[in-house]
């Protein structure tokens, strides 16, 4: 059954008019799936049960509840939610519930502001070496509604990282879908500037409906939200041996692409860089990444890695491991936002959030079943 919760006003007005209802119960809907988050018709007071009737023969709402939910020491919660992807291969894979696929999302509290980390699809594709998502390998996009689905379920977000599960710009039409519905005054009404999406620079999505834009472009065309490049070396060669991603677009591309926008004004542009001792942590590395963002107006988060032990991927032996990866210590993540501070690049270190449940940057694994049903 098809979800109402991802519809625009003009696809709720036009599917009100083909249930034999008045358009403005097209108005009526996204009212009450957006501005009063409802879970049910019933709760639809002002729509006579007769439409509402009508509508529930072809149409769900499409909210969805977590199945299960880890909490960890420093308050962040991390929620498993079965939801509906695009692809064909969802119903017969292990991990399935019925025809859904478990994704993961990660909900921050923090004092002056809470963040919810949210999934755009099931695992994914881009296989960045250090990343347990990448062991999953891909099982779907997500669709607008699931996408739209784990925020709604949080009534006191204050902000959105497009940062979960998978590559936000491998699933651009139902990204920008969700976008959409989040920021229109017609939606959620979401600040563009309360929203980031991530990505690992990617240009060669293939173009939907016989458009002449890349993923990326869409993105920054069709949207203001802001905007953060994984980037975690900015030597290519080095960066290639992590980040399959870079053989298929080289960063400087990506960059070429990002310093055609104007990141002058409320629009922010963001580095992501994980740092690794001995790999990407010294004096050069931070001089290599100085001269690739040379004139940008911008800021660089360093993150510290995040050891996964095997049992964060249900018994599996995660791929990446802490041979390879070793994370830097504080006095060298110090160092390099330091030299990065002195020559005129905003640079902070990210607080560690949620580790305990396997919930920080790069540890979605939907290991989540075996910790807490709710
Ligand atoms: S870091 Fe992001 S893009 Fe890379 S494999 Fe993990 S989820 Fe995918």
């Amino acid at each position: 059954m098809e979800a109402l919760l991802g519809k625009t006003l003009a696809e709720l007005q036009a599917i009100a008019i083909e249930a034999g209802l008045p358009r403005f119960v097209g108005k009526q809907l996204c009212e009450w799936i957006y501005r009063k988050h409802v879970t049910s018709f019933d709760q639809m007071t002002n729509i006579s049960l007769k439409a509402r009737q009508a509508l529930q023969q072809d149409y769900c709402i499409g909210r969805i509840t977590p199945t299960a939910e880890a909490a960890s020491a420093d308050g962040t919660r991390k929620y498993l939610f079965p939801v509906p992807v695009d692809s064909p291969t969802a119903k017969n894979c292990q991990m399935s519930n019925g025809n859904c696929q478990l994704i993961e999302c990660v909900y921050l509290p923090e004092e002056d502001r809470t963040t919810l980390c949210v999934s755009t699809q099931a695992g994914c594709k881009m296989g960045c070496k250090f990343c347990m998502t990448g062991t999953l390998g891909f099982h779907g996009n997500l669709t607008a509604d699931a996408i739209l689905a784990q925020v709604l379920h949080f009534p006191d977000l204050t902000n959105l990282v497009l940062m979960g599960e998978g590559e936000p710009m491998d699933n651009i039409d139902n990204v920008l879908r969700a976008l959409n519905v989040l920021t229109a005054d017609w939606g959620l009404g979401w600040s563009p500037k309360r929203i980031t999406v991530s990505t690992v620079g990617i240009l060669q999505k293939p173009i939907a409906n016989g458009q002449q834009l890349t993923a990326l472009q869409r993105f920054l065309d069709e949207t203001e939200c802001h905007l953060a490049i994984s980037l975690h070396n900015a030597n290519a060669a080095e960066r290639a041996a992590i980040m399959p991603a870079e053989r298929l677009t080289p960063i400087t591309e990506v960059l070429d692409l990002v310093r055609q926008y104007d990141w002058t004004h409320q629009r922010r542009l963001s580095f992501e860089y994980i740092c690794w001792s001995g790999v990407n942590d010294d004096t050069a590395h931070a001089k290599q990444l100085l001269r690739l963002v040379q004139g940008l107006p911008c800021r660089v988060n360093l993150i510290r890695f995040h050891q996964s032990e095997p049992s964060a991927t249900n018994g599996q032996q995660p791929t990446a491991n802490s041979l390879l990866f070793p994370a830097s210590d504080e006095s060298r993540m110090i160092a390099f936002r330091d030299y990065l501070s002195a020559h005129g690049v905003t640079c902070t270190i990210r607080k560690s959030r949620g580790e305990d449940i396997h919930a920080a940057c790069g540890m979605l694994v939907n290991a989540l079943q075996t910790e807490q049903t709710i």
